[in-house]
């Protein structure tokens, strides 16, 4: 079903040549299979036989890379606004994550296939063609999400998480790490084989990756056993480090170093690594801890930090900052992270907190926060065929509809598509020379019935609330609505 030739012009089109994007006026682009064929200004005529589509009012771009995401339709995460316990400080997916009594699990009424389905339609629509998942939900079976993924379209980094210990709640609601006997060495077998099998499945759209979930739920011998197999394999590595304060304070605790500090410590870091938030380094303003080489220790290692600057500004935290870390040498990338897996809200949100964080208009400008979410995305898997428009690279694409009243007068496309756009404004999206998404929807599922399916599983799970909470209250109890019924 992958578009045999064609060729696509558009208003702008968003280039790559002598290693920069470039915007091109009255651009073009030639899809040839699953690769791109050409990238320039308009040519005088096309070649026969090859079909052609113009975007009149259209900027055709690379697609998004989110380095880092979470494949389910997030129901606890959706009851996080503007609520949360206190003792867990300003986290949110500890209030609702961990197994609750009775080893309850919160999910379970849920359908995780139609998670899956929802959260890939979410990032495809919002022009996302590449995904890192952050270790699967579906009871380690990645399995189905691979075949979910294959399906419908998006290219991506999928394999099962593992870790050396889980969270719970006690009946007196307090959390405590629970250790495995085998310290996850069968999870991480699992995920392993998982990763190594799926690599390349798909025409190569799917890819395998290391995922210890979580820094803070790893052994320092479960950290070293990834490094080794990650080297061994050629499978990038990824994991949540440096999220919340709580584990900030937990890792500087037990281990008596930074959460960065004890990666670095272990001979972890590397440039197959991608860091999932890496807010918390020694000396950001809300540890008290005291200004360590965190950020430095970053750079000289060649690791990259994913950053997903709207989920944590709903709880209250910012990235210190954005340009602080590029001036360190740090690659940055973008992750949709929960919800909304809005690319164009993650690009809106890095650019207007990077600025008020150095209090200075000119810091993490369009250019750089598109670079974000495409090149340096790219540079993080290592690779040059995703990320941009040049001959060669993956046919991977999105055109959006810059003839949306809301863009007003226009001077500079990316910035106007950078401040006012929102993923409502993509119209076409094309992954390995396939078409996903037309006139704004989704072509492999039919948009309304998944939607109402999620409704379904999402209402299920709420109401099974009372049986998954430590003390046995209602899901209004935890996360109130907004206003008092009528
Ligand atoms: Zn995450």
């Amino acid at each position: 079903m992958s578009t045999a030739r064609a060729i696509y012009r558009a208003k702008w089109v968003l280039g790559f040549k002598d290693g920069a994007h470039r915007l091109i006026e009255d651009g073009e682009v030639e899809i040839d299979g699953r690769t791109v064929a050409y990238v320039g200004p308009r040519r005088a005529s096309a070649p026969d036989g090859v079909a052609v589509r113009d975007f009149p009012e259209g900027m055709l771009l690379p697609g998004f890379i989110s380095s880092h995401a979470h494949l389910c339709s997030h129901v606890g995460d959706r009851m996080m606004a503007d609520t949360g316990r206190h003792d867990l400080f300003s986290c949110g997916f500890l209030n609702y994550l961990p197994a609750g009594k009775d080893g309850a699990n919160f999910l379970a009424p849920e359908d995780p296939e139609v998670g899956i389905r929802y959260a890939i339609g979410e990032l495809l629509k919002s022009g996302v063609t590449t995904v890192v998942e952050m270790g699967g939900e579906v009871g380690g079976n990645t399995d189905i999400m691979v075949d979910i993924a294959g399906e419908m379209g998006i290219r991506g980094y999928l394999a099962p998480g593992y870790a050396s210990a889980h969270y719970h709640y006690d009946t007196n609601g307090r959390l405590r790490y629970e250790w495995l006997p085998d310290d996850g060495e069968a999870q991480f077998e699992t995920a392993c084989e998982a990763a190594a099998r799926n690599n390349g499945k798909y025409d190569d759209r799917i890819r395998g990756i290391l995922v210890p979930v979580e820094a803070v739920l790893t052994s320092r011998r479960l950290l070293r056993r990834t490094r080794e197999e990650a080297t061994r394999l050629g499978l990038p590595i990824t994991l949540h480090v440096a999220e919340t304060i709580w584990e900030f304070h937990e890792t500087v605790r037990r281990e008596g170093n930074t959460p960065l500090g004890v990666l670095a410590e272990e001979g972890f870091l590397g440039p197959d690594v991608i860091l999932g938030h890496m807010l918390f380094y020694g000396g950001h303003s809300q540890t008290g801890f005291p200004r360590v080489n965190d950020l430095e220790l970053i750079a000289e290692s060649g690791a990259h930090v994913s950053h997903s600057p709207f989920v944590f500004s709903r709880r209250g935290i910012s990235l210190e900052g954005f340009r602080s870390y590029t001036e360190h040498g740090i690659n940055i990338t973008i992750g949709t992270d929960s919800y909304p897996q809005d690319m164009f809200n993650e690009m809106k949100f890095a650019s207007i907190l990077g600025k008020i964080y150095e209090q200075d208009f000119k810091a993490a400008p369009a250019r750089d926060v598109l670079n974000a979410a495409t090149i340096n995305g790219a540079k993080a898997l290592g690779r040059t065929d995703i990320g941009q428009l040049s001959p060669g690279a993956k046919a991977d694409l999105l055109v959006v509809d810059m003839g949306r009243y809301a863009f007003g007068p226009m001077l500079d496309p990316i910035k106007s598509m950078i401040h006012i756009g929102n993923s409502q404004c993509v119209e076409h999206v094309m992954v390995d020379g396939r078409v996903v998404v037309e006139d704004g929807r989704l072509t492999m599922v039919d948009e309304d019935a998944l939607l109402a399916e999620v409704r379904k599983g999402g209402d299920a799970v709420y109401r099974a609330y009372p049986d998954y909470d430590f003390k046995g209250r209602p899901a209004e109890a935890i996360a109130p609505p907004a206003f008092a019924k009528w």
